[in-house]
């Protein structure tokens, strides 16, 4: 029989830790205590203390982080945010949902993450916020980001959903602005058992409003002040974080070590130079929540791989600005010519702390044969 392997082997992670999840789940159930409460303290306390932030609030999800972010910042409808074309839809769709429009900026060619000097470039009158993601898990250029932002009198936000744990200069992803936000979808480099994410924040006046909003815009109980959402994080999966988050670095650092592996592979069988593997500049790590590649003949070799057992998927297809939901925005085929050039050329490869060195070995070798 031949080889089947896991994309991101969230069964291999569970399996683990098993006993002690079990168990905190049971607990919570026992507590009956469903909604916020002492592990949903315990876990913001621990994501502070990691990330270095100030304060954090988990929440029902990356998606909905981006969205409180962007509500306690005050922008609103008719504003303009600027980001990446060359991201999940959910960096842009939250804009949308609120009524501002998502302005682009081309990426850069080499990391993939938003270009500082196109942005610039794309600031009006009714730039409110500048949204740089750290796609792959690797850090955006946050400092050059934090200055313009500075200077034009914008609030910055890191979309740093994929890059929980990511180091730029020694400082921590969601660390790097005023505010940030993560997601613990299962497959992300901290991923829970369901759907969550997180807003960080080092300013007092934006975590209250983030408090409130996630909660109905509730002060006191059943006094609102604000419109808000339902944006709490279930207890459960706070309690399995909880869990996780005291293996996270042990995963983090093989998790890396499997990625520098792939690209020292990578290099190593690609005889003819047909593979861009992903460039992580100095003084930054990856967490590798992809393990990105760029490829010409990308249908062929994902057609190879999938047939000896080596699921493969593209982070991502189609870039933002030429989704249909965007089709009323104004731009066209050639707006943003590098996203477009790698939406085409990119495929991730199977990822997790738990690939198998041999497998590894196998992905690698599927890859470059002729
Ligand atoms: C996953 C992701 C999101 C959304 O997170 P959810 O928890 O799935 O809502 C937003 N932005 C980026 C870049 C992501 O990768």
């Amino acid at each position: 029989m031949e080889r089947q392997i896991a994309f991101a082997d969230l069964k291999a992670q569970y399996h683990k830790y098993k006993a002690e999840i079990d168990e905190a789940v049971i607990k919570v159930m026992e507590s009956t205590q469903f909604i916020m409460g002492s592990e949903i303290t315990k876990l913001e306390e621990t994501l502070c203390a990691y990330t270095g932030a100030k304060k954090s609030f988990a929440v029902s999800s990356g998606t909905d982080a981006l969205m409180l972010a962007l509500m306690a910042h005050g922008v609103k409808a008719g504003d303009e945010v600027i980001t990446s074309p060359f991201t999940f839809i959910a960096t842009a769709e939250v804009m949308a949902l609120l009524g501002i429009k998502p302005v682009f900026a081309d990426i850069d060619e080499k990391t993939y993450n938003l270009d500082p000097a196109k942005t610039e470039k794309a600031i009006t009158a009714k730039t409110r916020a500048l949204m740089p993601v750290s796609l792959y898990g690797l850090a955006a250029e946050m400092e050059q980001f934090r200055q313009i932002a500075a200077s034009k009198n914008l609030a910055l936000i890191e979309d740093a959903c994929q890059s929980f744990g990511a180091v730029d200069n020694g400082k921590k992803s969601c660390n790097l602005s005023v505010t940030s936000c993560t997601s613990f979808f299962p497959s992300k480099p901290l991923g829970c058992y369901g759907d969550g994410g997180a807003v960080f924040t080092n300013d007092e006046n934006i975590a209250a409003l983030v408090a409130s909003l996630r909660n109905h815009g509730q002060g006191e109980r059943y006094h609102h002040k604000y419109i808000g959402i339902n944006g709490r994080f279930d207890t459960i999966q706070a309690a399995i974080l909880n869990v996780k988050m005291k293996y996270f670095d042990d995963e983090l650092k093989t998790r890396i070590a499997i990625g520098k592996a792939y690209t020292t592979k990578i290099k190593q069988a690609d005889t003819a130079g047909n593979i861009i593997t992903p460039f992580i500049p100095n003084g930054k790590t990856s967490v590798y929540a992809q393990y990105s590649i760029r490829v010409q003949n990308r249908d062929k070799v994902i057609a190879k791989l999938n047939a000896a057992g080596i699921p493969t998927a593209i982070h991502y297809p189609i870039p933002l600005h030429m989704q249909e939901c965007f089709k009323n925005q104004g731009y066209k085929e050639g707006s943003f010519p590098i996203s477009e050039k790698i939406s085409k050329e990119i495929m991730s490869l199977p990822m997790s702390a738990f690939l198998k060195d041999d497998d590894q070995d196998y992905i690698v070798e599927t890859l470059c044969k002729k």
